[in-house]
């Protein structure tokens, strides 16, 4: 062989040398794109699955009279964290009245409900819209306390009630019975008194009484509740600084969603109950009514409606707070 036809050879193998190069280099870069689109993908798909993660909010099915205890709550609920519940939360009711009946303006638009839940049944899981209501009695303690109570365990549910401390004195085995079935006993002020609550414009005295009423509360049952409701709704009285207010006083503060309007009809159950049927159609519900003998009166009807309807009832729950005021503040 030549030197020149050796040389000639040589570069020829060069060249194929760095062609090969080449070629290994592509394949290369090529399984290094697909190893990162790969992974790209697969973090993708991970928070897709989950956002539906059904871990996030169950609720179990509806419970009907004689059903064991725990069908009918909201449990292993992250209702406080899920933002969509939040803010389904804080879209009630357009007309709102107060639960003196003043008409409260309310300019929140009416939104659809996009409430999406876990049921969890048997262990079987499976995506599907479940609508929870929250029963509110207010005004108590009363003489109807313990029916309402024995209602409620009839039908194997429980209620959140909004007690005024005021009546607290001499009703004390009634708040304790309510809170040892299941129920949650909640905050509806000392004195109930628009005047003292809100005619200085100031959170002072709003805030004293709802802090005595928590500590006359926690001698009774044992447990500090956290859950305020405001007297007449939080509609007009209560300000964005009042509010701010109530948030750094650590107490949360729930309006409703649906007016029964009880305390109107003494002598027409049937009207409270053509209330809530005109009114309830959200997927979660919180409904005003009192402690009154019409609502007792009429109490087992909403229930079978209710459950008709495919509600399951559920109890507030302070580690699944969710916001339900009409100012949609969320810091409440
Ligand atoms: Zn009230």
């Amino acid at each position: 062989m030549s030197y020149t036809s050796r040389i000639q050879r040589e570069q020829q193998q060069s060249t194929k040398n760095k062609r090969s190069d080449l070629i290994l280099k592509r394949i290369i870069m090529t399984a290094l794109a697909l190893t990162v689109i790969s992974f790209i993908m697969t973090i993708i798909v991970i928070k897709t699955v989950g956002k539906e993660d059904p871990n996030t909010t169950t609720v179990v099915a509806p419970k009907f009279a004689g059903q064991s205890e725990q069908t009918s709550e909201v449990i292993q609920s992250n209702l406080g964290t899920d933002p969509r519940i939040s803010k389904l939360l804080t879209h009630v009711e357009n007309n709102v009245t107060s639960d003196n009946g003043v008409l409260l303006p309310d300019s929140s638009p009416q939104q659809p409900n996009e409430a999406v839940v876990q049921e969890n049944e048997d262990s079987k899981k499976e995506t599907k819209k479940q609508k929870v209501v929250y029963l509110t009695f207010d005004d108590g303690p009363s003489k109807y306390t313990d029916e309402i109570v024995d209602i409620l365990n009839q039908n194997g549910i429980h209620a959140t009630f909004f007690m005024i401390g005021s009546n607290l004195s001499g009703n004390e085995a009634h708040v304790k019975n309510a809170h040892e079935a299941g129920n949650y006993v909640g905050l509806h002020s000392m004195s109930h008194s628009k005047k003292k609550l809100y005619d200085s414009g100031s959170s002072a005295n709003f805030i004293k009484e709802f802090t005595k009423e928590q500590g006359l509360i926690k001698e009774i049952t044992g447990m500090a509740p956290h859950l305020i409701r405001a007297p007449y709704g939080s509609q007009p009285a209560i300000g964005k600084k009042f509010r701010g207010d109530i948030a750094a006083a650590n107490f949360k503060m729930w309006d409703w969603t649906v007016d029964s309007k009880d305390w109107n009809y003494p002598h027409h159950p049937e009207k409270i109950m053509s209330e809530i049927k005109r009114q309830v159609h959200r997927d979660v519900e919180v409904i005003l009514m009192h402690e009154k003998l019409q609502t007792v009166t009429v109490l087992p009807d909403i229930i079978e409606y209710l459950s008709k309807k495919g509600y399951s009832f559920a109890v507030y729950k302070p580690d699944q707070h969710f916001s339900v005021n009409f100012a949609k503040d969320e810091r409440l």
